[in-house]
C-alpha cells in the first residue's frame, strides 16, 4: 500500500532476521486491517552488510537511513566478526547510524507485564506494575569524546585513556527530551551523574536545574548520583518515572533496569534526534538485546521486544498511539495466555505454552484478530 510514511527496515545479524520477520507480519497484518501502511525499503547492517559489501553500512543505506520518517533496527554483531579490524565491526554500522541522524536520546522503558510478575529476579511485591523510562544520552560523553586511544609508556606499559565530554546544549536537549515526556506520564524526572566525583557530573546537574527552571517547572525534578541510583533501582524501583541519564550511566542503569523485567526479550528502545522545523524527529527503534548468536537461527527467539520496538515507532513517530496501543494489548494478552518463548521459562511455569519464534508471532496476529 502507497503512503506517506517511509520506513527503513534493518534486520541486521543472528537473531535479527528471525524477530524481524514476525514484526514484518504484523506491519503487513496494520497495514490490511488498520490502514497503517508503510513505504518499505530493506538493507543490510553489521555482519551481513560487511560480508556483502565490505562495510557494516553502506553509504546508500547511511543515505536512505536519513530521508526515512523512521527506521526499525534489528541487531547486528557475532563470533564470526569478532576478529575484524576495529573501524568494520558490525556495531560501527549502528554506532554510525546514531552519529550521522544524531539521536541524542535513547528511550528505554523498562514495563513489568502483570503475567510476567514472576519471571524477574526481584520480588514480585517490588516489581508489580513497575512502569519506568530511562533517557540516556546517546551521542556524546566518553564513548565519543576525544581524545581517546592508546600509548605506549617509556617502562613498557600500554596506557588507554577515553575522554568524558559534555557541553551545555547537549545536557539541556537531553534533559528536555525527559521533562516533555514526563509531561505525559507521571510528571517527575529523576536526573543523575556523579557530581561528587566529575565535572561533567557537576555541569549537567547544573543546566539540568536550569532547564527546569526556565521551562519546566510544573515537572517534579529531582537529582541522584549514578551509584545510588543503581542501587535504588534494585531497592525500589516503583519510586521512578523518567530517568534521564548521560551515556555510559544509561548504558549500565538502562541494562540494570531492563533485569527487573526478567528478559531481554521483552524490551524495545527509541532512539530520537533533534525535531525539525516541521516537527519530524529523525528516529530510530530496536530491541536492546543483540544478537544472540547462541540461539541464531534455532527459531527460539522472542520477538516480543523487536515487536513492541515497532509499536514504540508508531507512538513516537507517527502518533498512533491507538495503533500501539493495540500491538502492546496483544502483546499483554497473548502472554496472559500463558505463551512463553524459551527466555520467559523461569518462576512459575504451571500452564504456560512454550512456542517458539514463529508461533509467537502468530499468536500476536490471532489476537490482534480477535482485539479487531
Ligand atoms: P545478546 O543480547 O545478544 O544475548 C544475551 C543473552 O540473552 C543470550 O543468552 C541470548 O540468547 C539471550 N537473548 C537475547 N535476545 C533474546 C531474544 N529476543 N529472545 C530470547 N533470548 C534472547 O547479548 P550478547 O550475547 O552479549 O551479544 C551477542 C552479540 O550481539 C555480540 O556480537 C554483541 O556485540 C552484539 N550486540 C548487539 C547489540 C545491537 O545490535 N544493538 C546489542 C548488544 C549486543
Amino acid at each position: 500500500m502507497a503512503s506517506n510514511r517511509n520506513l527503513l527496515v534493518l534486520p541486521g545479524d543472528g537473531i535479527g532476521p528471525e524477530v524481524m520477520n514476525e514484526v514484518r507480519k504484523i506491519i503487513a497484518w496494520m497495514g490490511k486491517k488498520r490502514a497503517v501502511g508503510f513505504d518499505i525499503t530493506e538493507d543490510l547492517v553489521g555482519g551481513a552488510a560487511l560480508d556483502k559489501h565490505g562495510v557494516p553500512l553502506t553509504d546508500d543505506a547511511m543515505k536512505t537511513a536519513l530521508e526515512a520518517d523512521a527506521v526499525l533496527f534489528g541487531s547486528v554483531g557475532g563470533p564470526k566478526w569478532d576478529n575484524v579490524e576495529f573501524d568494520k565491526k558490525p556495531e560501527r554500522g549502528l554506532l554510525r547510524l546514531r552519529k550521522e541522524m544524531d539521536l541524542f536520546a535513547n528511550l528505554r522503558p523498562a514495563k513489568v507485564f502483570d503475567p510476567l510478575v514472576d519471571a524477574s529476579s526481584l520480588k514480585p511485591e517490588i516489581v508489580k506494575g513497575l512502569d519506568i523510562m530511562i533517557i540516556r544520552e546517546l551521542t556524546s560523553g566518553v564513548y565519543f569524546g576525544e581524545p581517546r586511544g592508546r600509548t605506549k609508556l617509556a617502562n613498557g606499559d600500554f596506557e588507554a585513556f577515553d575522554t568524558q565530554r559534555y557541553n551545555s546544549s547537549e545536557i539541556r536537549r537531553v534533559c528536555a527530551v525527559a521533562f516533555e515526556l514526563a509531561r505525559k506520564r507521571s510528571n517527575k524526572v529523576c536526573s543523575s551523574e556523579k557530581a561528587n566525583v566529575m565535572h561533567t557530573g557537576v555541569l549537567w546537574r547544573e543546566e539540568a536545574t536550569k532547564l527546569h527552571k526556565e521551562k519546566y517547572a510544573d515537572v517534579q525534578l529531582s537529582h541522584m548520583y549514578a551509584d545510588a541510583l543503581a542501587m535504588q533501582l534494585l531497592r525500589s524501583p516503583n519510586q521512578f518515572d523518567v530517568i534521564v541519564t548521560d551515556n555510559l550511566f544509561g548504558d549500565i542503569l538502562s541494562d540494570e533496569a531492563s533485569m527487573l523485567t526478567g528478559s531481554l526479550g521483552l524490551l524495545p528502545s527509541a532512539s530520537l534526534g533533534a525535531a525539525d522545523a516541521t516537527g519530524r524527529r529523525k528516529a530510530m527503534y530496536e530491541p536492546i538485546h543483540g544478537s544472540a548468536p547462541d540461539i541464531a537461527g534455532k527459531g527460539l527467539a522472542n520477538p516480543i521486544a523487536q515487536a513492541l520496538s515497532y509499536a514504540m515507532m508508531l507512538r513516537y513517530s507517527f502518533d498512533l498511539d491507538k495503533d500501539a496501543d493495540l500491538v502492546e494489548k496483544a502483546i499483554e494478552n497473548v502472554l496472559a495466555a500463558g505463551y512463553r518463548t524459551g527466555d520467559l521459562l523461569v518462576g512459575n511455569t504451571d500452564g504456560v505454552k512454550k512456542v517458539g519464534t514463529q508461533e509467537m508471532g502468530d499468536a500476536i496476529i490471532k489476537e490482534l484478530d480477535r482485539l479487531a
